[in-house]
């Protein structure tokens, strides 16, 4: 078939891919009842090329034994499913990314445990990912080979699989990193991949009943029954017996769950633990139906073929090809190829989250100068990091394909893998079910599994690629006999892969429990330790269960944020936090409590994973934590206290809640005695100001009665004078008390504004010639409902204040009545001294006087204004007071026009 023909089709395939996730990614297409299908169709990424061309090379060689890597996730999964949604809850409620992000996670957010975790993840499955580009070239050449004999042993090494890697690799950038939330769902994703599911299983059922149809048929079942060739085809345990099936079992379950992929489509991508009913039978007859036609293709491919050599991995493509059915082999051409897309995606998609979450973000946060430029430029840097782990990822794979794959069968490589990412076991399910569990165990467990598994599957291809000589192999390392790679401890298991399994996991298991009896975890892992264990009864209550405070105000903690996930957002999320547990939003200035700070921590983690949104937080509040720290520990010292430990944090939890609600209501009392308490100590205070002048002149009067007239009268006028004052005063508190207490009701009738000011203006120039210039701009026709007799004290007031402020000459006062649809507003403005700055928003407070003009302010008390403010606000309105254009105070006020 034409080269450029395939290479057009796969394009446009590509293209088609990208279409639906992008679709998907905006707006959901399908009904909702189909989200758990598409959920369980996108696990079908565990088929990979080695699967849909793999299984059939595996079968004509060994029989059923294929068959083995299925067995864990079809028995496994509906028994295991209470297992597999603990994982999925956890990692909700945790804002989990990865597995790596999990297992750091559980192990008190260290970054040692993330960094090995995606340590292994990489070397071990990048040859599988390798494997799959392997698979693309090798079926392109295959397809587009010349003669009809489609043997092909040779890869022709070309730019083309290379084409394919770097349209993949625009292709993952886009997804992979359009969001910065990388614990948040990616519907594209999902759905391309459930599509490449779909389209690998028909692709495969067509290309199977084509062989069975067309060249199975021609033999006869005599023929079949009888052919010598064909007998392994039909006895289960080829070699290494029951114990190689009891290992792939138990190693394709571990697989299934850890593999990076699976983990991302699985657990991370879960919308609803729901799916999970669905997915536990949809996908292990996805499972069984793509694996149907396996041994009958098989069959054919080795009875037509009869002793010539052929590729037996690629049957499915080469057997159409060689009937002349072009078309049918470029359908299977495209399975295969979405196949190997598939895991090529998800793969890289999440190996690039932990390597920059897990490894390259915490290295840049533990060096000043490359974090403080990360910090300048949070956004781009990780988006950066990101694409860099992609490409690097993916480079990575296609430089192993190059020099190293080409040399192995599809199936080898692919357990190689499965070993790697079953070292993961222990400290995961220990992790979810035993709170002993430890970081150290952890750490030590893995890394003892990693290195067997290095020794006993790697070594030998390093010795048979010529890098290492061949006596490890037979003498055992540094000639120990008993450490040969193929044989540890003597041992005579003698497929190699479930030797390396048995070995790793045994000796990885050991240490981890034996660890973890040794090493107590340590305060912040028990804390994890317990949310991991017990999340049924943290799920709903996570922000509360942390003992932990920091020195850190809202306001830092919220700026943090934004410079990861955007102001907008992060401002969102804090008002959600408050609402939802119902707290009084705070004031910027105030300390974070634990609340806010852990689950600050979580929406971070979201981004760049538990390490290092802990580190970054921890950084921010050091002191504390450390203290905090030390307490725990020493508390911990009692043993009657660890084994209330449970009770406690749960008890813990409530009581610090209702602690909290307590000192708010507490500190409420207290504010509002305090109030009191002023209050009547300066009204007290401004009574007997007057008082006592009006008690000393009646004194001096009775003292002399033979005071001379003159003198009297002046005594009187002050007397007077101050005894309006303070009857002013008293009128004022009983309004104040009147109005603050909500006693005062509001009587709103239609009025028209210019004739209440009107008559306000009236009642200021009785009989006094004017010796300021008053202009009144009014544009208010209509009426407005007010209550008359209280808007009228509001103009007296302010009209007043500008009058007893503007200066004795060129004295200017000016008042505007507009509307708008929604306001009327009337200013009043005035070229007096003005109000400073700073102070304007105090001149509404009680007893406030401007200092500044304390001096032309003889008879003030201060509470003019409030008053005024208190009846605005019956009236659901506003008042403010500005610079005026005439130099002096501009006092606005807006009341709703309904
Ligand atoms: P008072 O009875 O003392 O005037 P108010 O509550 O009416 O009390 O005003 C509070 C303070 O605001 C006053 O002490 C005065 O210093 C300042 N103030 C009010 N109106 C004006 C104005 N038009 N120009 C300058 N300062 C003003």
């Amino acid at each position: 078939m034409n080269v450029w023909l395939i290479l057009s089709i796969t394009l446009l395939y590509l293209t088609l891919l990208f279409v639906v996730a992008f679709i998907a990614e905006r707006k959901q297409f399908l009904p909702e009842k189909w989200s758990p299908f598409i959920y369980a169709l996108s696990i079908g990424v565990y088929c990979t090329a080695w699967t849909f061309y793999g299984s059939i090379g595996r079968a004509t060689v060994f029989g059923p034994d294929f068959l083995s890597i299925y067995v864990g996730p079809i028995l496994l999964m509906p028994l295991c499913w209470g297992f597999y949604r603990k994982i999925i809850k956890i990692s909700k409620v945790q804002k989990i990314t990865s597995i790596a992000d999990f297992i750091s996670s559980r192990y008190g957010k260290n970054i040692s445990v993330g960094a090995l975790v995606a340590f292994v993840c990489i070397i071990g499955v990048i040859p599988y990912i390798s494997l799959q580009i392997k698979a693309i070239a090798d079926s392109f050449d295959l397809l587009s080979a010349a003669s009809n004999d489609a043997y092909n042993a040779n890869i022709v090494q070309s730019w083309k699989p290379l084409l394919v890697t770097l349209v993949l690799g625009f292709f993952i950038i886009l997804f992979g990193t359009s969001k910065m939330d990388a614990s948040e769902k990616h519907a594209g994703l999902v759905n391309a991949i459930a599509f490449e599911s779909i389209v690998k299983l028909i692709a495969f059922i067509i290309g199977g009943l084509f062989i069975v149809f067309f060249v199975l048929d021609k033999f006869t079942t005599e023929q079949i029954r009888n052919a010598p060739q064909l007998q392994h085809l039909f006895v289960f345990n080829s070699d290494g017996g029951y114990m190689r099936w009891i290992g792939m079992t138990l190693l394709s379950f571990t697989a299934f769950i850890f593999l990076p992929r699976q983990f991302q489509l699985g657990v991370i991508e879960n919308r609803d633990d729901q799916h999970l009913k669905t997915a536990i039978w949809v996908f292990p007859t996805y499972l069984i139906i793509i694996n149907l036609l396996v041994i009958p293709v098989a069959i054919a491919g080795i009875l037509f073929y009869n002793n010539q050599p052929y590729n037996p991995d690629y049957t499915l493509l080469s057997l159409p090809q060689s009937m002349g059915a072009n078309w049918i082999s470029l359908i299977v051409f495209l399975g295969g190829f979405s196949a190997a897309t598939g895991m090529i995606i998800v793969e890289i998609i999440a190996l690039s989250t932990m390597l920059s979450n897990n490894i390259i973000i915490p290295i840049i946060l533990s060096y000043g100068k490359l974090k403080s430029s990360f910090f300048k430029h949070v956004l781009k840097s990780i988006k950066w990091i990101r694409r860099f782990s992609i490409l690097f990822l993916l480079s990575l794979s296609y430089l192993y394909f190059e020099y190293i794959s080409g040399k192995y069968s599809l199936v080898s490589i692919g357990l190689i893998s499965f070993t790697a990412v079953a070292q993961f076991a222990p400290s995961v399910i220990f992790g979810i079910y035993w709170k002993r569990a430890s970081k150290a165990a952890s750490i030590i467990s893995i890394s003892v599994g990693i290195a067997i598994w290095f020794f006993t599957l790697i070594v030998p291809t390093l010795v048979s690629a010529g890098l290492l000589q061949d006596s490890i192999l037979n003498d055992g390392l540094w000639g120990i006999h008993w450490l040969k790679p193929a044989h540890l401890f003597g041992a005579d298991i003698a497929d190699p892969i479930t030797h390396a399994f048995f070995w790793s996991i045994l000796i990885n298991l050991l240490s981890f429990v034996s660890v973890s009896l040794f090493f107590e975890p340590n305060s912040e892992e028990s804390t994890q330790a317990e949310l991991f264990v017990d999340i049924d009864q943290y799920s709903n209550t996570y922000e509360q269960s942390f003992i932990r405070t920091g020195n850190v105000s809202i306001l830092d903690l919220r700026n943090l944020m934004s410079s990861f996930i955007g102001e907008k957002k992060s401002r969102q999320l804090f008002r959600q936090y408050f609402l939802r547990n119902q707290l009084v939003i705070p004031d910027d200035a105030q300390k974070a409590d634990q609340g806010v700070i852990t689950y600050a921590e979580k929406i971070l983690s979201g981004v760049i994973g538990a390490a290092s949104s802990r580190i970054i937080l921890q950084s921010m509040m050091k002191d504390e934590v450390i203290r905090m720290n030390d307490v725990v520990d020493l508390l911990k010292e009692s043993q009657q206290i660890l084994q209330l430990n449970k009770e406690l944090s749960s008890k813990s939890a409530e009581l610090s809640k209702a602690y909290e609600a307590l000192s708010k209501a507490n500190t409420k009392l207290k504010q509002i005695d305090q109030l009191k308490d002023e209050f009547l100590y300066t009204v007290t205070h401004e009574l007997r100001t007057p008082l006592t002048s009006v008690r000393a002149f009646t004194e001096i009067m009775h003292d002399h009665p033979d005071m001379d007239e003159q003198k009297r009268l002046e005594f009187l006028k002050v007397m007077v004078y101050e005894l309006e004052r303070l009857s002013k005063l008293i009128t004022q508190v009983l309004d104040l008390e009147k109005l603050e207490s909500g006693k005062q009701q509001l009587h709103l009738s239609p009025i028209l504004p210019i004739s209440l000011l009107n008559r306000v203006v009236g009642s200021f120039n009785t009989g006094l010639e004017e010796e300021f210039k008053l202009t009144i701009h009014n544009e208010v026709e209509k009426e407005v409902m007010l209550d008359e007799d209280l808007m009228e004290r509001v103009l007296v007031n302010l009209l007043g204040n500008a009058k007893k402020y503007i200066p004795s000459e060129n004295g200017k006062i000016s008042i505007y009545i507009e509307n708008d649809e929604s306001f009327l507003s009337i200013a009043v403005e005035d070229n007096g001294p003005g109000i400073p700055i700073e102070q304007r928003s105090q001149v509404f407070n009680k007893f406030y006087q401007v200092v500044q003009s304390k001096k032309n302010n003889a008879g003030g008390s201060g509470l003019g204004l409030s008053i005024c403010k208190k009846i605005i606000d019956l009236h659901k309105g506003n008042i403010s007071v500005e610079q005026s254009t005439l130099g002096g105070a501009k006092f606005i006020i807006q009341i709703p026009m309904k």
